[in-house]
């Protein structure tokens, strides 16, 4: 792993709840890492297979400049945002300090800092009410709407009969594999956000459904706190959800399992 390093770098600017913050001009201070692969520009002590240092420290300048937020809180997440849509790296840790913060005490630095990082995230989508093949279109639309969603892969349709013994209808399932730097957490707000704009009713645990989105795997993190569960809790047992996932996926291996998408759909079609 290698990473390309820009600490203090000094924008004078407008940031601030204040009045007088958004008139007089203090420092922002800037650190950035950025994770990137730099072993070939090295070999070949060649700067167009590396990233331009120069270029990053304008673009945060540039950014800093051309916005006004009232919380460096704001400023670190879009200009961290900025660069990794922009320059595609896997993760980039921004730091922001305001050394002039209007507090009357003595200190160096206020700061902020926030880490994003590039996932491959597998998700599987489901509908038993209303136009389905519609619905699951629409749901992927709003995913890749998400400047922070790259949608890489979506698997074939199949329709399944229900799951569960409590939804009446067939289903439609599909499997999509998205890179995201959302956090599990605001990635899940934001499929249930999904599921709300294509009128998911969740009165039935498990009952008939516009819309079902559950993450599958969020890169190779294992999660079991806050309501999330991740690898989901039941995915091996669900060839609606294996079927089409091993058409996208069937390498890859789960990270609790610690088995291939292939191997996991053939040990459950044996059971059958
Ligand atoms: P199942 O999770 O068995 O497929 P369901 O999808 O019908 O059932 P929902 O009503 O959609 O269940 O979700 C219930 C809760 O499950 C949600 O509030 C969500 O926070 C939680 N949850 C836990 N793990 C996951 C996951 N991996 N993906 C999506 N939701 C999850
Ligand atoms: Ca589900
Ligand atoms: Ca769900």
């Amino acid at each position: 792993m290698s990473e390309i390093i820009i600490t203090n770098l000094k924008v004078v600017a407008k940031h601030g709840v204040f009045d007088k913050e958004k008139i007089n001009s203090q420092p922002f201070l800037f650190d950035c890492v950025l994770e990137y692969d730099f072993e070939k520009a090295a070999e070949n002590d060649d700067l167009n297979q590396t990233l331009d240092y120069g270029n990053i420290m304008q673009d945060i300048s540039d950014f800093c400049l051309n916005n006004q937020f009232d919380l460096i809180e704001t400023l670190c997440y879009r200009s961290a945002e900025m660069i990794i849509n922009k320059y595609s790296v896997k993760s980039v840790k921004m730091t922001v300090k305001k050394p002039n913060a209007p507090v009357d005490l003595d200190f160096e630095n206020v700061g902020v800092s926030v880490h994003l990082k590039r996932r491959d995230v597998y998700l599987s989508l489901g509908s038993n009410l209303g136009d389905r093949k519609a619905i699951l279109d629409s749901a992927v639309k709003t995913l890749s709407a998400n400047r922070a969603i790259d949608l890489l892969q979506v698997s074939p349709y199949y329709e399944n009969p229900p799951y569960g013994g409590v939804a009446k209808y067939p289903f439609i399932n599909i499997a999509v594999k998205i890179s995201t730097y959302l956090s599990p957490y605001a990635l899940l707000d934001f499929i249930h956000a999904t599921e709300a704009k294509e009128n998911r009713n969740r009165d039935v645990r498990w009952g008939d459904r516009t819309l079902d989105i559950d993450i599958i795997f969020y890169g190779d993190e294992i999660i079991n706190e806050n309501g999330l569960t991740v690898p989901h809790s039941d995915y091996v047992n669900r060839d609606f959800v294996l079927v089409p996932l091993a058409e996208i996926a069937p390498d890859f291996v789960c990270p609790l399992k610690r088995q291939r998408i292939s191997e996991l759909l053939k040990q459950l079609l044996t059971k059958k």
